[in-house]
């Protein structure tokens, strides 16, 4: 006799399988009648991941589905399944198919995903080249980013603009994009939960455009990317690494405004990307 699933579990997968399917999935089972109608069983659905799939055939036979010992002990237990380390489903999938920044677009929608689009005149999805080598993320949208829907457009996007320009490109050759989508009320910094609800659609941005350099512009965007608390000055003009891409944090153009004398700090750092994206480098041009 086969062994039983506990039923926390079997809802568990019941649910996990029903948002494969939502998504196109179905390389485990024929169909969703066929998945329920065995699902009270761990060998069934052992032998079922190996039957013919609705998909085209793989050159290899893919590997039965499996959950780790402890994912199985806390379901069993209705506890939360421990943290999946790797790429997520979404990445996996978006790697098999292929994101795009219009797809991206399509799945933020008119979000209401998390307070800050009660206040939100337009979402700021980002603006530029989808395929630019070299991409800056900001912080978030302030009051006439929210009006027209464009990143960095007022004082300090006018700034940010002369420093690209400053390097030898234009607006059009780079992409610019934020962390949080929505302007925070009063520009305040965007809080914890804002930004862990939104960052997900700057990675698969920043995935989809795949650039060769990222430029973190001040202490949120370089925090959020590196997962870490530490103050930007620790390591603002080092070059870093994110996902296999080369990423370097400098002062938010922002912070410039205030603080004019650590321009040549920043156009320091801007020299240096300019020197890994093959731009001419040249000696002693200010923004
Ligand atoms: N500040 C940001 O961080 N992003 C913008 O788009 C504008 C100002």
């Amino acid at each position: 006799m086969a062994e039983r699933i506990p039923e926390v579990l079997q809802k568990k997968l019941s649910d996990r399988l029903s948002f494969y399917d939502d998504l196109g999935i179905r390389l485990f089972y024929k169909d969703r009648s066929a998945a329920q109608s065995h699902v009270g069983s761990s060998r069934s659905l052992q032998q079922h991941s190996h039957e013919e799939t609705t998909l085209p055939k793989p050159a290899r036979k893919p590997e039965p589905m499996k959950l780790p010992p402890s994912a199985l002990r806390a379901a069993a237990k209705g506890e939360a399944l421990p943290k999946v380390t790797g790429p997520s489903l979404f990445e996996a999938v978006n790697k098999i198919v292929g994101d795009t920044l219009l797809k991206i677009r399509e799945d933020l929608g008119e979000c209401t995903r998390c307070k800050l689009h009660k206040a939100r005149n337009k979402i700021v999805f980002g603006d530029g080249n989808p395929k630019a080598q070299l991409v800056f993320v900001g912080e978030g949208p302030g009051h006439d980013e929210d009006m027209q829907g464009l990143p960095f457009v007022g004082r300090a996007g006018k700034l940010l603009t002369q420093m690209i320009e400053a390097m030898g490109l234009q607006r059009k050759d780079v992409y610019i994009c934020n962390v949080v989508k929505c302007r925070p009320p009063d520009n305040r910094t965007p809080e914890k939960d804002e930004v862990t609800t939104c960052s997900p659609f700057l990675l698969r941005q920043l995935d989809a455009i795949a650039p060769k350099v990222i430029v973190c512009l001040g202490s949120v965007a370089a925090q959020t990317l590196l997962e870490t608390n530490r103050g930007i000055s620790h390591f603002r003009g080092e070059w870093l690494e994110f996902r296999g891409r080369k990423l370097l944090a400098t002062y938010h153009p922002a912070y410039l405004l205030r603080n004019p004398s650590a321009k040549s700090e920043v156009w320091k750092d801007l020299q240096k990307v300019m020197a890994v994206l093959g731009l001419e480098v040249k000696k002693g041009k200010s923004a």
